[in-house]
Formats: structure tokens, C-alpha cells, sequence
């Protein structure tokens, strides 16, 4: 039976032994980690959270977060193409009643490592706005739906066995109404239409993917019609947040190790001295970096407290954690470049790959300023919608 303890000391493990070695080249080459997949599978931490009904872990967001900021201090690629398959099975696995019996045997797969999932909201049309959905399923005479839609980034895309699809219920009135379903990688129509070639987090293949004409089947429908926007709200939002929040952690604490290796190794010879040593500026700026890192981690700490038992405060903790969190991984990242120095800008050092992985939070939707916008929004009383 897995615990928190023994999943927190198989993602160190496999982090240190599968992941650190080859995160520099696969970030060089763009290229996705199929071997870290197969590790995180064979561990038994694709199931985590999964109930043990389907051979699952069982376990919840706290050790979900730890996990995922200890595969994000090796390799914040890897650490976002978990915490997407965990968020794919999270909402396969809270399908309505009818789904259960064609879900069960993917469920299983995914418990025994042998299927990677995820999210494919984000479409062409309304960008960051994944809650309205431009593309709208249509009845398959009795069975199912056909679905044709532009999924503008995909996380994980073309190396998952299924895909979390959203689209507009066939009946839906307003912009909200969608519906979730699950398409295998195998269903005929669809396709990986483009490269990922992105700043930073570039070995997650977050490629756009085409439906065209795509038939569902009736059993992958996951929620009932229009009812996919409150399974985006209560099952998706708080777990991806705090799994944004986990990987932003994850890089600042990597950025502080490497910084703090580079004060204590690199030397001024002339004065006999590391930059540690010499420059109380450096110091002081290592320590902020300390600082909003512990400050994050308690931000997330809190989090957990607010899903583990959730109150009135739950949402709007939520909603900041991301917000926060992208903005912290920015300034604890830009604060190691610069003390870094020339080491740092010119590729010496692996901060520069934490840099560039730690601009995706903030973008990711909802962005950081749509969270704000929520959070102001909700403080005036003015509805979010
Ligand atoms: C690495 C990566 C992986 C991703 N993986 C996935 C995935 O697996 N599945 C998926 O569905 N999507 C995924 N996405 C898509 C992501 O969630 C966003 O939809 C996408 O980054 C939005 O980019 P855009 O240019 O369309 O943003 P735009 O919507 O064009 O936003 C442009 C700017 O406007 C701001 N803005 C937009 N709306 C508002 C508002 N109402 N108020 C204030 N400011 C606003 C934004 O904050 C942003 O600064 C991924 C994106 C990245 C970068």
C-alpha cells in the first residue's frame, strides 16, 4: 500500500535518478520524457490520487503537491505532464454514474502505469477563456456525439492514451454550457496539427491538436450535457492550481540550490574570496529568494488546509495560490539570473531553464490576471460570469 511517505520517496527517487540527468537535454532538444512516464507509471505514482477500488493510491492533494514540486525541482516538464494526467484522471474518475462501466478498465490501466491522460481545453477561439468553448459536439444519431474543434495547446499531446476534450453541449444556450468527454489516442479524426516550440517548459509537447469529426461514444461522455463548466470549477480548478503552485515551488527551490552552489563555487581569485563570501548584496538577494520561497510553501501548506477541510475561504484561497505562485516563481528566477550573473545569461548554470519554465505559470489559464480579475471581481460581489 502506497503512503505519502513512500510516494514523496519514489518521486525523489525517480527525480534524481531519472529526471535530473536528462532534464538540460531534453529542454535543449525539445523533446518529451517517455522514459520519465514509464518510471512514474511503474512507481504507482500515475494512480495517486485515484481510488483503491481501481488499484489506486488513494491518496490526496497534500501528497499530490509534494510529489508534483519535487518532480518540478528536477524537471518542471515532467512535473507539468503529471500534474495534467493527474487532472485528466481526477475528472475521469468523477464521470457521471452511466460512464462507469466503459471507464473502469482505463481507470485500472491508469493504476497500473499503463496510461497517461489529459487536459484539452484551450481552444484556438476563445484562448485563455477555457470555460467557453467555440467548438460544440453534435448528436450521433443514438449513439454518442461527433466533435470537430481546434485545441490550441495540449499538454502532453501526442504521447497521451486519452484526452479530457471540452466542447459546447449540442443543445448548450450560453457560452458555458459545455460538456466533458474522453477521446483515446486511437479515435480516427484526431490529430497533433502543429509543433511545440515554447520559451520555457519546451519537453511537454504542449502541441495543438485537431478533432475533426470525431465520434464519441455515449459511455465516454463524462458529464452529463452542460455540465462540464462546474466538473472544470470543482474538480479541475483547485487541483490544477495547486499543482501550478507545487511546480512554481519546485523551480524556486531549485533556483535557490543553484544559486547558492554557484556563491559558495565560483571565486573572486583575485581577493581570495567565493561571491558568497564577498558580496553582502548577493547575500541579501539569496535570502529573498529563501524567503518568498518558504512563503510560497506555506501559501501552498494552507492551500492543502483550506481543500483537506474545505470552508467558505476555500475558493478564494484557491483562485491566489496561482496567482501568487506564478508571480513568486517569476521574481525567485529573475532574482537568480541576476545574481548569477554572466554564469547564468550565458548557459553555465541550469537557472536559465528555470527561468524560462517558471514564465508558463502566469500564462496558463486561467492567467494570472484573470485570477485577479476573479478575485476582484468576487470581493466587489460582481458576478465572475
Ligand atoms: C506550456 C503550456 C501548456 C499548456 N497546456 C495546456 C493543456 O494541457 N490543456 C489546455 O487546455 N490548455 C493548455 N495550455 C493553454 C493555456 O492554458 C492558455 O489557454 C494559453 O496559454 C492562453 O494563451 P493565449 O495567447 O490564448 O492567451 P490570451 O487569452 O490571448 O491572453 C492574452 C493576455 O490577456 C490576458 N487576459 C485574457 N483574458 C483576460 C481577462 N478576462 N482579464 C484580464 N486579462 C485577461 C491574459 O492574462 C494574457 O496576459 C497550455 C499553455 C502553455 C503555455
Amino acid at each position: 500500500m502506497m503512503t505519502h511517505e513512500s510516494a514523496v520517496s519514489k518521486a525523489r527517487e525517480i527525480a534524481s535518478r531519472v529526471l535530473a540527468p536528462t532534464a538540460e537535454q531534453n529542454d535543449t532538444l525539445g523533446q518529451f520524457s517517455t522514459e520519465a512516464v514509464q518510471s512514474l507509471g511503474e512507481s504507482g505514482l500515475l494512480g495517486l490520487l485515484l481510488p483503491e477500488d481501481f488499484g489506486g493510491a488513494g491518496l490526496g492533494p497534500r501528497t499530490f503537491a509534494v510529489v508534483t514540486a519535487t518532480l518540478a525541482e528536477a524537471d518542471a516538464s515532467v512535473a507539468m505532464v503529471y500534474l495534467m494526467h493527474i487532472l485528466g484522471t481526477a475528472t475521469i474518475s468523477a464521470a457521471r454514474p452511466g460512464a462507469n462501466r466503459a471507464l473502469t478498465p482505463i481507470l485500472q490501466d491508469i493504476a497500473a502505469g499503463r496510461h497517461l491522460s489529459t487536459l484539452a481545453f484551450s481552444e484556438a477561439g476563445s484562448r485563455s477563456h477555457f470555460w467557453a468553448p467555440i467548438s460544440r459536439a453534435h448528436r450521433n444519431g443514438g449513439d454518442g456525439v461527433r466533435i470537430s474543434a481546434k485545441k490550441s495547446w495540449v499538454t502532453s499531446a501526442g504521447h497521451a492514451q486519452s484526452y479530457v476534450v471540452s466542447a459546447l453541449a449540442p443543445e448548450g444556450a450560453g457560452p458555458t454550457d459545455s460538456t466533458l468527454y474522453l477521446l483515446t489516442a486511437a479515435t480516427p479524426g484526431l490529430t497533433v496539427s502543429g509543433p511545440w516550440d515554447g520559451l520555457g517548459l519546451r519537453a511537454n509537447a504542449s502541441a495543438p491538436m485537431v478533432l475533426d469529426d470525431c465520434q464519441v461514444p455515449a459511455d465516454f461522455q463524462l458529464t452529463d450535457d452542460g455540465a462540464g463548466f462546474p466538473v472544470m470549477l470543482n474538480v479541475v480548478l483547485p487541483l490544477f492550481n495547486l499543482g501550478t503552485a507545487a511546480v512554481a515551488l519546485g523551480l524556486c527551490r531549485a533556483a535557490v540550490t543553484a544559486t547558492t552552489s554557484h556563491l559558495k563555487n565560483a571565486k573572486f581569485e583575485h581577493l581570495g574570496q567565493s561571491l558568497g563570501e564577498s558580496l553582502p548584496t548577493l547575500r541579501a538577494q539569496l535570502a529573498t529568494m529563501q524567503i518568498d520561497t518558504d512563503g510560497l510553501s506555506a501559501r501552498i501548506d494552507d492551500l492543502i488546509d483550506h481543500l483537506e477541510t474545505p470552508r467558505e475561504t476555500t475558493m478564494l484561497r484557491v483562485l491566489e495560490a496561482k496567482a501568487a505562485a506564478g508571480e513568486v516563481a517569476i521574481s525567485v528566477t529573475s532574482a537568480a539570473m541576476r545574481v548569477c550573473g554572466g554564469a547564468a545569461f550565458s548557459k553555465h548554470l541550469n537557472i536559465e531553464r528555470l527561468f524560462r519554465d517558471a514564465h508558463a505559470g502566469a500564462v496558463m489559464a486561467p492567467t494570472g490576471d484573470v485570477l485577479r480579475e476573479f478575485i476582484g471581481k468576487s470581493l466587489l460581489g460582481i458576478p465572475l460570469f
